[in-house]
């Protein structure tokens, strides 16, 4: 029988540029052996995201389905309305093939897993160089108005309120260092 998998988290306030990172490890020049773990969300797919890939799309009545089946590892309410959850089957099925699963999630969901998991979990916490650092980042990208730049600062101030909790920190100053060490620390946690 081959042996079981490994679980690596990544978690990090928005404007950390964690999808960056996340796709650098997966599929830049040297993919690490990670197979993504696909949430469920009751949110609509945004352009250019595919059912299956991306998220599992789910009416909200369907995720409440799946919640009282108990087939979330862990599942939260991650903006108001807004769920999102880690099926059971996704982590257990690809992790009892011997593959390693790779989970992008916020902060609770990550503790969550890490207390569930023990050692077979890696959290790690991306982190801006500073919030004042982030809030010129996110002035800089001028997508969102100031009332969404402050929400979006507040909810980082909460989210690295918990990076403590977290195995690593690793903050993402210049990208192609941040990439370093998250795979550096990986590549340790999975013994390659
Ligand atoms: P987005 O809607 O931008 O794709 O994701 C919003 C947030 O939900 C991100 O912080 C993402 O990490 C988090 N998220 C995605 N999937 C899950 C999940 O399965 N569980 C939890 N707890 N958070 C998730």
């Amino acid at each position: 029988m081959s042996k079981e998998g490994k679980i690596v988290v990544l978690s990090a306030p928005s404007g950390c540029g964690k999808s960056t990172i996340i796709h650098e490890l997966l599929e830049g020049e040297r993919p690490l052996p990670l197979e993504f773990s696909v949430s469920a969300t009751n949110r609509s797919p945004r352009p250019g995201e595919t059912d299956g890939v991306s998220y599992h799309f789910l009416t909200t009545e369907a995720f409440r389905d799946a919640v009282a089946a108990n087939s979330f590892v862990e599942w939260e309410e991650v903006y108001p309305g807004r769920f999102y959850g880690t099926l059971r089957s996704e982590i257990d099925r690809k992790t009892a093939a011997g593959q390693n699963v790779i989970l992008d999630i916020d902060v609770k969901g990550a503790i969550n897993v890490k207390r569930l998991y023990g050692d077979r979990a890696l959290t790690v916490f991306i982190a801006p160089p500073s919030v004042a650092e982030l809030r010129r980042r996110l002035e800089a990208r001028a997508t969102d108005t100031p009332e969404v730049i402050d929400q979006r600062v507040g909810k980082a101030e909460y989210e690295i309120s918990f990076a403590p909790q977290f195995d690593r920190r690793v903050v993402n100053d210049s990208l192609g260092q941040a990439v370093a060490e998250a795979r550096a620390v990986i590549e340790k946690h999975l013994g390659l």
